[in-house]
C-alpha cells in the first residue's frame, strides 16, 4: 500500500477555518481523514501540509510511527513549531484512520482500548457561539448565569466559561472582583453538582493569575485553565501550590519536551494537549504516558471541527488518565452537516459511548464542505484601556 496524495479541504466556520486533511492511498476507496485547524494560520498550515506531503507520497501509510519520525525530524527543522506541528498532527490523525480502516477496527482498539464505557463532554457557554463564549463581558454576571443554566438544561454536567477579563500586567481589585461575582453567579445558578471550569486564556500576568486563582478558590472549580502564559512554568507551579483548585494548561504546547518541562516543574494537575497541535495521536500517546508518570489528568483541548472531536474521543477511549472532553456544538448551525460520525452522544447526559466502526468513525462530506469555502477568520483582538496590546 502506498500514499498517492495528501489534500487539504478548508471549511470556514466563522472564527475558525477547519482544515481537514485527506490522505489518499493507492487502494481503491481507502482514504484517511485528519484535521489541522489553526485559527488565523489557515494558509500557512495548508502550505505546511503541502511541504510535508513531499516526504510521504509513495510511502506505506501503515508505518505510522516511521512516517511520524520522518515528518518530525527530516527537512532539518524539528516539527515543534506550531504551524508544522499542526500540519503533522492532521496527517498523523489521517494515517491512524487508514490503519484502523485497513485492519477493520476503531482507532481506540489499535491503542489498547476501550478503557471506559463512556466519555463525558463539557461545553463552552453558549455552545461555542463566538458572541456568547468569547464576547460576553465579565461584568455581565447575570448573562453568564443564564448561559450556565442553559448548558445544564441541554444535558451537560460540566461547562467552561471565560470569566476572567483581559487584564493588564498589574491591576487592582476591579477585574478580580468582577471575575469572582461572575463565577459566584454561575455557581448559584447551577448548584454544587455541576462542574464549572474557568478559562483565563493566559490573559493574566503571573501576578494577576495568582490573584484570580485565589479569588475563585471558594467556588470549587473543576479546573482553572491557563492562569498565566504556559512559558511561565515556574509561576504556574507557584499558583498551583497556592490553591487547591486544579490548574490546567497545555493547549499551546507541541511535542513531548514542552510537556516534560511542564510536568517536571509541577506546573499543572490537568494536561490539555491538543491532538491537532501536539503532533497527532502518535505524540499524544507519548505525552499521555508522561502525564501518567506525573499523576497529571488528561482533558484535551478541542474547540475545533468534528474530525478533531472524533480523534480526541478515540484517544480518550484508550487513555486511563482521560477525564473529560471539551466540545462545542453551536459555533455554526451546520456543524453536523459536513460529516458523518459514528460516535453517538446521549442528549440527556452529554456522554459518548465507543463505536465499532473502523478507524476514527468520521467521514467528511466533501460536497457539504464546499459550501463553506475559506474566508478570513473574524479577528479577535485585545487592547488595554491605555491602548497597549493585550492577550486575547
Ligand atoms: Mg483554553
Amino acid at each position: 500500500m502506498r500514499i498517492e496524495r495528501i489534500e487539504t479541504l478548508v471549511c470556514n466556520a466563522r472564527m475558525r477555518n477547519w482544515v481537514f486533511v485527506k490522505v489518499v492511498t493507492d487502494q481503491p476507496g481507502l482514504i484517511g481523514w485528519g484535521e489541522a485547524t489553526l485559527e488565523w494560520h489557515t494558509r500557512s498550515v495548508v502550505a505546511a501540509v503541502e511541504d510535508l506531503a513531499e516526504l510521504l507520497v509513495g510511502e506505506d501509510p501503515r508505518r505510522v510511527e516511521h512516517l511520524w519520525q520522518m515528518m518530525w525530524r527530516q527537512h532539518f527543522w524539528h516539527g515543534s513549531g506550531i504551524t508544522r506541528a499542526t500540519a503533522i498532527s492532521g496527517i498523523d490523525i489521517a494515517l491512524w484512520d487508514i490503519l484502523g480502516k485497513e485492519l477493520g477496527v476503531p482507532c481506540h482498539r489499535l491503542w489498547g482500548g476501550p478503557v471506559r464505557n463512556r466519555i463525558r463532554l463539557y461545553c463552552h457557554l453558549g455552545g461555542g457561539l463566538m458572541e456568547a463564549f468569547y464576547e460576553t463581558p465579565v461584568e455581565q454576571a447575570d448573562r453568564f448565569a443564564q448561559l450556565a443554566r442553559e448548558a445544564v438544561q441541554q444535558g451537560f454536567s460540566a461547562f467552561k466559561a471565560m470569566a476572567v477579563p483581559p487584564t493588564a500586567p498589574l491591576e487592582g481589585l476591579q477585574p478580580v472582583q468582577a471575575a469572582a461575582r461572575c463565577v459566584e453567579a454561575m455557581r448559584d445558578a447551577v448548584g454544587p453538582n455541576v462542574d464549572i471550569m474557568v478559562d483565563c486564556h493566559a490573559r493574566p500576568s503571573p501576578a494577576m493569575g495568582m490573584k484570580f486563582a485565589r479569588a475563585l478558590e471558594p467556588y470549587g472549580l473543576y479546573f482553572l485553565e491557563e492562569p498565566c502564559w504556559p512559558e511561565h512554568v515556574q509561576e504556574l507551579a507557584r499558583i498551583r501550590q497556592a490553591v487547591a483548585t486544579p490548574i490546567a494548561t497545555g493547549e499551546r504546547i507541541t511535542g513531548i519536551h514542552g510537556f516534560r518541562d511542564l510536568f517536571a516543574a509541577g506546573a499543572c494537575d490537568v494536561c490539555q494537549l491538543d491532538i491537532t497541535h501536539c503532533g497527532g495521536p502518535t505524540a499524544a500517546r507519548r505525552i499521555a504516558a508522561l502525564a501518567d508518570a506525573y499523576g497529571v489528568a488528561l482533558a484535551p483541548h478541542n474547540p475545533q471541527g468534528p474530525v478533531s472531536t472524533a480523534a480526541t474521543l478515540e484517544f480518550g477511549f484508550s487513555q486511563p488518565g482521560f477525564v473529560i472532553c471539551e466540545s462545542v456544538h453551536a459555533d455554526v448551525p451546520w456543524r453536523n452537516d459536513v460529516v458523518r460520525v459514528a460516535h453517538r452522544i446521549d442528549p440527556t447526559t452529554r456522554t459518548v459511548q465507543p463505536h465499532e466502526q473502523p478507524g476514527l468513525g468520521v467521514e467528511v462530506i466533501e460536497s457539504a464542505v464546499k459550501q463553506h469555502p475559506f474566508e478570513q477568520e473574524l479577528l479577535q483582538r485585545v487592547f488595554y484601556s491605555d491602548g497597549s496590546v493585550g492577550d486575547w
